[in-house]
């Protein structure tokens, strides 16, 4: 391997070059009309009227793309999966849908549910190293139960529309997805539907342990966790580690938000402290990729039982500012992995009744599939050898200001999430002289691809 300082520049300056062409989908997001009577602010008198003459209908009246993906699916949008549907759910789509996706497990709860996560991806048996990885988790406490149900309409609709719409289309050929529709299938068995506020349990796995507050954190315990007592946290860590992921959604319930890092503060303040990250920036981007696309979220005003005045910007907040939370999973993944992890509350209700999950689904498919798009946002590229041109495993490319360097994969790929601006890039790697290069990253290639 040559360890030249002219080699090495050349290939990294090429490979960066190439990288200023990433891009992702357009930033606007399109306005929705409002859907949930919580949503309405009181001052908005002049159109309340349209609005709650819109509303009263709402309930009965679905959208019509909605009601026909409910006629023709297999899907039982009136009722909750138990584990044993879950399985046989998964099982299903993924025979009937072989060239788009792969089930696996990540391991095993407890009382020894899988834990289960479908792979997505055009030609799931390969792994191009320039498609970037993505996952979703849900139901991480096991009686936050939406994301459970919605991810399975997401694969869903991301199987069934492969090769008809030219958005999934896109994104399936672009983009390696991976989807666990349940961290917490155990505390998902104790959890009782119609539970508003998590008062029935099931939020803990059968240990009774909070999966949120037990991977380690920065701050307080780095204590690897322990097999016996959360497996679930092994596995996902495991697993996490194992690849390669460039952004995450941990999926809730108990509001209407979109959280993001860092998650608790060295002095652990319950409330009110701005815990930035040296992300910050792409982190507010990344979590209003979610808020803007749902008709709730974008207003800021959740309006849950017990917190009607609770108002969050732009339906988003730095997760320290709401509320200190040790040892959460979004804050492992950008301080262990190259992954960024937004948590997302998908409603007020925990465990809302079965017939109102066509209107959650409603709701959050749009934001579901923008914030997937994310993971185009930023450079990417690769880090080659400059003599045999092979791709150099745990490269550094670190952007100067921005105390959080990425590594690159066996490839000598790599994806560093960016909002567009102009900045100075390094790539350095044992062995080799390290190259710095200015990178403009313009709005319009950064809004341009897929
Ligand atoms: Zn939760």
């Amino acid at each position: 391997m040559k360890t030249g300082k002219e080699g090495f520049q050349e290939r990294v300056g090429w490979l960066l070059g190439a990288g200023r062409k990433s891009g992702g989908d357009g930033v606007t997001a399109a306005v929705q009309c409002d859907r949930d009577r919580m949503a309405i602010p009181g001052r908005c008198l002049p159109c309340c009227a349209a609005l709650l003459a819109f509303i009263a209908l709402f309930g009965a009246v679905l959208p019509a793309h909605v009601k026909k993906a409910m006629e023709e699916s297999p899907e039982t949008y009136s009722h909750y999966y138990d584990h044993k549907e879950l399985s046989e759910r998964l099982h299903s789509l993924a025979q009937a849908y072989p060239e788009l996706c792969r089930l696996s497990s990540l391991g095993m709860s407890v009382e020894g549910r899988e834990l289960w996560v479908m792979r997505v991806t055009a030609d799931p048996d390969a792994v191009p190293p320039e498609r970037p990885q993505f996952k979703y988790v849900g139901n991480m406490h096991g009686d936050e139960t939406v994301s459970r149900q919605v991810l399975v309409y997401l694969l869903r609709y991301l199987l069934e529309n492969y090769g008809r719409e030219p958005r999934v289309t896109a994104l399936l050929n672009a983009t390696d997805i991976y989807i666990v529709p349940s961290l917490n299938p155990d505390g998902f068995q104790r959890a009782q539907e119609g539970d508003c506020q998590g008062e029935k349990g099931g939020r803990e796995n059968a240990r009774q342990l909070d999966l949120n507050r037990n991977f380690p954190d920065q701050f307080t315990n780095q204590q690897p966790p322990d097999p016996q007592q959360v497996p679930e946290v092994v596995a996902m860590m495991r697993w996490i580690q194992e690849n390669r992921f460039v952004l995450s959604g941990n999926l809730h319930g108990g509001s209407v938000v979109a959280s993001y890092p860092y998650d608790d503060s060295s002095s652990h303040m319950e409330t009110g402290f701005y815990s930035k990250s040296s992300d910050d920036k792409v982190f507010q981007y990344l979590a209003k990729a979610y808020a803007s696309n749902h008709p709730i979220m974008k207003t800021g005003h959740p309006r849950c039982k017990g917190e009607e005045e609770e108002f969050f910007p732009d339906g988003i907040t730095n997760g320290a500012h709401w509320y200190d939370v040790q040892g959460g999973m979004q804050d492992w993944n950008y301080l262990n992995t190259n992954c960024f992890e937004v948590t997302i509350e998908l409603g007020c209700v925990k465990y809302p009744v079965a017939s109102e999950l066509p209107t959650y689904w409603e709701s959050n498919h749009r934001s579901l599939l923008e914030f997937i798009q994310q993971v185009h946002k930023g450079i990417k590229g690769f880090v080659l050898d400059a003599t045999d041109r092979r791709g150099i495993f745990n490269a550094t490319v670190s952007v100067a200001d921005i105390n959080h360097p990425v590594t690159s994969d066996k490839a000598g790929d790599y994806w560093r999430l960016l909002v567009p601006g102009t900045y100075k890039v390094t790539a350095s790697a044992r062995g080799y002289l390290s190259l710095h290069l200015p990178v403009l990253l313009s709005l319009t290639s950064w809004s341009s691809n897929l």
